[in-house]
């Protein structure tokens, strides 16, 4: 099959459409066919909205979001008084969370830092962790799952046929990044996360629970799950209500760009670029770069491309262009991916032309999410969830989201 390739805008109705049908933001590169999507007065969409009032209520870059951020830092140092971390950072060997570990040393802090290891790393990945985490003098907490259960686990959510392929990594993140902050008593993990840079991933293009993960694995995978650190929804509620361990992310308050972050990184640690968002790990390669364009015609750089159209760090005919060329993808990943999962040609492209499914045709706890909104409200004021949780995960599809 052939990875989609992205025709220009062009004009009709006084608006501004892609392939001629599907309407596009006049601020972004983001389209109709994105779920939940709507657009202004000015053409301008829901998400480009939604990024604005975040910038807007975090004073992201201002130097009152700077001073927010650093009063922030004093109560982590309160807080980790006396203990050995005062805070744990989650990494992956991609930009962001190599920052992140610097950043935090830079503001005095003393971070454990957190690797979940799906065994899909790539080496440089493995070596930018080594380089980073060494020069700065940071311990490290690795949580290692039986790769053949990593496995069976990705192949039942090839097999499900829902966009999410690789979302029990994240999973599996968040709960070791909670299980090493708890063992050494630190009540804060610090997240790269930057709305700026990637935006805020629209509901529909990615789905992740705990119930996701084992309703999946239950229906279409061989093995018991055991060595993969799931998250049910009491664990997840023992971590965030009774354990109170905050998520806080410091590139809502300061200023950040990514590029002079990556040239800075490359500079100070020899550490190495692997090519674009999410392409450290070799099964988010396959998920960003293959899978989910070629199945459900849903190419994930329009994250990070509408970010930097909405921030004026290119223009929207550049991000447009750039998203017209194929996924960056190491030409033998796919042979990879089916050899690993025992996949042979004939099985692996039957399950891919499989018609599509989503997070809504297996039991999950959105609804529960839903039911329990203005509590996780309260929690994400708290920041004892992140904001974007509460704002994507305990809306119904479709409703106005408010974060006010
Ligand atoms: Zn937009």
């Amino acid at each position: 099959m052939e990875v989609l390739t992205h025709p220009k805008i062009v004009h009709k109705n006084g608006h501004e459409y892609w392939e001629g049908k599907y309407r596009i933001c006049s601020k972004c590169i983001y389209n109709d066919k994105i779920p939940a999507i709507t657009f202004d007065e000015n053409g301008e969409c829901t998400y480009c909205r939604m990024v604005e009032d975040l910038a807007e209520q975090y004073k992201t870059g201002t130097p009152e979001g700077e001073a927010e951020w650093l009063r922030i830092v004093e109560q982590i140092k309160k807080a980790g008084k006396n203990k050995k971390y005062d805070c744990v950072i989650g990494v992956s060997g991609g930009t962001d969370s190599s920052y992140m570990v610097a950043k935090a040393i830079d503001w005095g802090l003393r971070p454990l830092a957190v690797h979940y290891d799906n065994t899909w790393n790539t080496a440089i990945a493995t070596e930018n962790i080594r380089k980073v985490l060494q020069k700065l003098n940071v311990d490290l907490y690795t949580h290692v799952v039986n790769n053949k259960e990593a496995d069976d686990i990705i192949r039942s959510f090839f097999k499900a046929s829902v966009p999410d392929l690789d979302c029990a990594t994240d999973i599996a993140l968040a709960e070791t990044l909670y299980r090493a902050a708890s063992k050494y008593g630190v009540k804060y993990i610090l997240e790269g996360h930057s709305f700026i840079t990637e935006g805020v991933s629209p509901l529909g293009t990615l789905y992740m629970d705990g119930k996701y993960i084992s309703s999946i694995h239950k229906k279409f995978g061989s093995m018991k799950m055991d060595s993969y650190p799931n998250m049910p929804f009491w664990t997840f509620m023992k971590w965030i209500i009774f354990k109170r361990i905050k998520k806080v992310r410091p590139l809502w308050y300061i200023d950040y760009n990514k590029e002079d972050a990556r040239a800075w990184l490359e500079k100070e640690f020899d550490w190495q670029y692997y090519g674009g968002h999410h392409l450290e790990n070799r099964i988010t390669a396959v998920h960003h770069s293959f899978y989910n364009p070629v199945k459900f015609g849903v190419d994930n750089r329009n994250n990070t491309l509408s970010a930097k159209a909405r921030a004026g760090l290119m223009t929207r005919e550049e991000a447009l262009e750039e998203y017209s060329t194929k996924p960056h993808m190491e030409s033998d990943l796919i042979e990879y991916f089916k050899k690993r999962l025992e996949l042979p040609d004939e099985e692996f492209d039957e399950i891919l032309k499989q018609p599509l499914k989503s997070f809504r045709d297996y039991p999950t706890y959105k609804k529960r999410f839903e039911l329990l909104r203005p509590m996780f409200y309260i929690l994400a004021k708290a920041h004892l969830v992140p904001m974007s949780f509460y704002l994507k995960y305990c809306f119904p599809l479709g409703e106005k989201k408010t974060n006010k």
